[in-house]
């Protein structure tokens, strides 16, 4: 469902009339596309005495090809604010973030980018540290609901002894790949990662499963994979019959007709991955996912079986199966489709939200399980996505979806898929039980 409303406040007219009455602006975000570079423009990078993390990543992002300047002018229009917060280790030390962002707030380009580096508190030295540390997200978040035009804020913890494998994240976070993701603390765990040999398609040689790939998020998830290098197998239900074909063949990839829920499904699928030549399996991204929408009052027991069952215990018996089996290989990854429903709660979402909630906890249980493995396991938490989902809702509530947030407009697609392919990247190795929300920063699910 087109959304008329962000065609119109980006019409000559249009522009006009927003401005005038104070509606919400929904600019046209910077989405990536083959080739762009990674940043827009200059990247300014600030630090506060005796952060550990500005030398590194000055490193690696001029290596990247970014240009990174250390001393800022209030003429040059930055593509992205980063600030390594690391070395503030009190409450007075704070400071230091109005210092730096205070003569910057006006001088970011449309679609820029803050990004604040810090120690997640539970790897601080004390209470103090751990105190400052946590003080970051409310910078971050309100740097988000602040900045407007398409700007994004995110807070990224980096273990100490895991600047190396920065990469990755800095790449999706200054590039129009996290065009809908803001406001998320992002946490990065120690050890190497290692870089693609391409960062343009760093998924060669994978093989990927993507489940519910008929149509919506999983078509733009398939996609995405396989324009990073994946071999995809693309999952629905039989019914999903010529769309699952359509996009199989798009993505170069193959179709696997299978229901989820039905008892043997997981079995069946184990036997496709071992008898393939790949051995296994190397991304299992956990998409299918389906609503039955009523009060709890009003919800009989099929609705609430139904949506537990596709979207919580499917992928909790396909993962058992998989790993029990040996099936997802040394380097895998995967990943669940939670929603911010899970997070917030939503009104005649019970079912739903406590499935969704569930992918939440499944990811963050079975993370520490894993990490002995080489596999990593996260999830995305969308918001409202423009897809035939939520093209089903009534008006008010699908407009409210669509402004309540930092962007004033509804995400796509490929912004979910997006965010799972870093996930999925090599170089995203030490990134494990994380939940990031792709909802332009919704007011929902803070
Ligand atoms: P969609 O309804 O367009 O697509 C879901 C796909 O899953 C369909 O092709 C469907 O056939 C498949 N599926 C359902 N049951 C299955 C089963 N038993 N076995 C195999 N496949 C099955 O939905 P979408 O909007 O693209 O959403 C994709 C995922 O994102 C879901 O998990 C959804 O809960 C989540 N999500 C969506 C939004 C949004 O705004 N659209 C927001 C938050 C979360």
């Amino acid at each position: 469902m087109a959304d008329r409303y962000a065609n119109f406040a980006n019409s000559g007219l249009g522009r006009t009339v927003v401005k005038r009455l104070g509606l919400p602006d929904p600019p046209r975000l910077r989405r990536y596309r083959p080739g762009d570079t990674i940043a827009a423009g200059p990247v300014l990078l600030g630090a506060a005495p005796g952060g550990r993390l500005a030398e590194p990543v000055a490193k690696l992002l001029e290596n990247a090809g970014v240009g990174v300047v250390e001393t800022g002018s209030a003429d040059t229009r930055y593509a992205a604010l980063i600030f390594d917060a690391t070395g503030i280790t009190d409450s007075a030390g704070l400071r230091a973030l109005f210092d730096f962002f205070h003569p910057y707030a006006r001088s970011l380009s449309v679609s820029g980018r803050v990004i604040v580096l810090g120690t997640a508190p539970e790897a601080t030295a004390g209470p103090k540290e751990a105190t400052a540390q946590r003080s970051l997200e409310g910078l971050t978040r309100s740097i988000g609901k602040e900045f407007g035009r398409g700007v994004t804020s995110q807070l990224v913890y980096i273990a100490p002894g895991g600047e190396q494998s920065a990469e990755s994240t800095l790449r999706f976070l200054l590039s129009g790949r996290s065009a809908y993701v803001s406001g998320q603390v992002i946490r990065i765990g120690a050890g190497d990662a290692p870089a693609p040999a391409d960062w343009e398609k760093p998924l060669a040689g994978k093989l990927a499963l993507v489940t519910g790939a008929a149509r919506g998020i999983g078509a733009s998830i398939a996609a995405i994979l396989a324009r990073d290098g994946a071999e995809v197998i693309a999952l629905d239900v039989p019914g999903a019959g010529d769309a699952l074909a359509d996009v199989a063949n798009r993505a170069k990839g193959r179709a696997l007709q299978l229901d989820l829920t039905a008892d043997d499904a997981p079995a069946r699928l184990a036997g496709y991955l071992a008898a393939g030549a790949h051995g296994g399996i190397d991304i299992v991204v956990h998409n299918a996912g389906i609503t039955r929408d009523k009060t709890v009052a009003k919800m009989d027991e099929s609705r609430w079986d139904s949506v537990i069952g596709v979207n919580l215990t499917a992928p909790e018996r396909v993962n058992d199966i998989l790993l029990e089996q040996g099936l997802i290989r040394s380097g895998g990854r995967i990943v669940g489709v939670a929603s911010i429903a899970g997070i917030a709660g939503n009104r005649g979402q019970t079912n739903y939200a406590t499935s969704k909630a569930g992918v939440i906890g499944l990811v963050q249980s079975t993370a520490p399980l894993l990490a002995g493995r080489q596999i990593t396991i996260n999830a995305v938490a969308p918001g409202f996505i423009e897809t035939a989902m939520t093209a089903k809702m009534p008006l008010g509530l699908r407009e409210a979806g669509r402004r309540l947030n930092s962007m004033s407009q509804g995400g796509l697609p490929v912004d979910v898929a997006e965010t799972i392919a870093w996930f999925a990247s090599p170089g995203s190795a030490t990134i494990t039980g994380n939940v990031v929300r792709v909802c332009g920063q919704s007011l929902l699910g803070a």
